[in-house]
């Protein structure tokens, strides 16, 4: 079965007004994807989806061009030599950047969407795994920067919807946050879990005012409070209290993953799977990962192909942490995706998809309603 061609799709939705939620990243905006589309010469087809790196015009043509010629011909089930290819020709010799390493995720989702169809079998069957109930947080663009009785609010919400875990967003500042954390604690008791992301919103003198109010509030991870790159600030701080730090969905590939795990500063890693390397990579982050005894918990953006597949790679592999649910408010690419991704269940847990391949069908006539929107996703 030989790859017959590619074609990428950069989509983009504006955030309705009054729905802007504020993180330490800025204002959402807008939201962007790029999918990519691979067909077979025996009429397969496959969908992934490459992490937009807030450039996904650039990304899409990336794949249109240099990925598309690189592999094109090649035979689709060959994942791994594909993987080698790309990376041989392209981040190898000119650096890991993230821009190739994206474009490649969505290249990688796509052929095992192909894998999944040639052979029948849902992904996580395919990869090794079974159907079972993978915990969630609720997560994505929620639970910003707002006055706390608004945010205890949104999180009773999600907890009547049946999660036990949520995400609230820090990195506004110090007093602030830990304002709005106690707020969130006081409301939903002991028994709820408590995750917190900076969005790379802090400084050293940041964490070390916030974190030991983290710890005494039961927080169970702080994510990303810097960022990727430094590293000396994550060691530094991971022994400003007994708060895990968590990161990894800004590093790209296993050879990111090396120096974060081997730094030992975080207790959580978090692939995405549209900007890591895709499945085939993020298997190999995930083995590594196992290695040290740390669990998977990958990063969620931002359409239903990128979510469905990180459910069946959680139920596939030994060390499954948290699904992140993503529950932005208005997210087209999510509900319009033709079926739902993933479906919280009454013990705060989602089930993998049973459809072969990745189990989300791409419908090309909602692709044409999302054209692209250029400039900056959050400001
Ligand atoms: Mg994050």
């Amino acid at each position: 079965m030989r790859i017959r061609h590619i074609s990428a799709f950069p989509i983009s939705f504006r955030v309705p007004e009054g729905q802007n939620v504020r993180l330490g990243i800025g204002r959402a905006v807008k939201r962007d994807a790029v999918l990519v589309k691979v067909e077979t010469d025996e009429g397969l087809t496959g969908w992934g989806e490459a992490h937009h790196g807030r450039a996904p015009g650039a990304i899409a043509r990336l794949i249109d061009t240099t990925l598309a010629e690189l592999v094109t011909g090649m035979d689709a089930l060959d994942v791994v030599g594909i993987w080698e290819r790309v990376y041989r020709m392209q981040l190898a010799s000119h650096g890991m950047g993230a821009a190739a390493s994206m474009a490649l995720s969505g290249l990688d989702m796509a052929l095992w969407d192909i894998r999944g169809k040639a052979t029948g079998w849902p992904l996580h069957r395919l990869l090794g795994g079974r159907a079972k109930p993978i915990k969630a947080y609720a997560g994505g663009i929620t639970l910003g920067f707002q006055p706390a009785a608004a945010l205890v609010e949104e999180a009773q919400g999600y907890v009547e919807q049946g999660y036990r875990a949520l995400k609230l967003r820090v990195g506004d500042n110090p007093a602030r946050d830990i304002a709005r954390v106690t707020a969130v604690r006081a409301a939903l008791g002991d028994d709820a879990t408590i995750l917190v992301d900076a969005n790379t919103g802090y400084t050293l003198a940041d964490a070390r005012r916030a974190m030991p109010a983290f710890e005494e509030m039961g927080v169970d991870w702080l994510e990303e409070p810097f960022p990727p790159h430094d590293r000396r600030l994550y060691r530094e701080a991971a022994g400003f209290a007994r708060v895990p730090l968590a990161a990894g969905e800004n590093h790209f590939t296993r050879f990111d993953f090396v120096p974060l795990i081997e730094d030992g500063a975080v207790g959580f890693i978090q692939p995405d799977l549209s900007k890591a390397g895709g499945i085939t990579e993020t298997l190999r982050i995930a083995a590594m990962a196992s290695g040290w005894k740390l669990s998977l918990n990958p990063h969620t953006s931002l359409t239903g192909l990128n979510m469905a597949a990180s459910v069946h790679l959680l139920a596939s592999v030994d060390q499954p942490g948290f699904f992140e649910a993503d529950l932005t408010r208005h997210n087209p690419f999510r509900d319009e995706m033709g079926r739902d991704a993933f479906k919280i269940d009454a013990e705060g847990c989602v089930m993998p998809l049973e459809f072969p391949g990745i189990g989300i069908e791409v419908n090309e006539a909602f692709l044409a309603r999302y054209p692209l929107i250029d400039g900056p996703c959050y400001v």
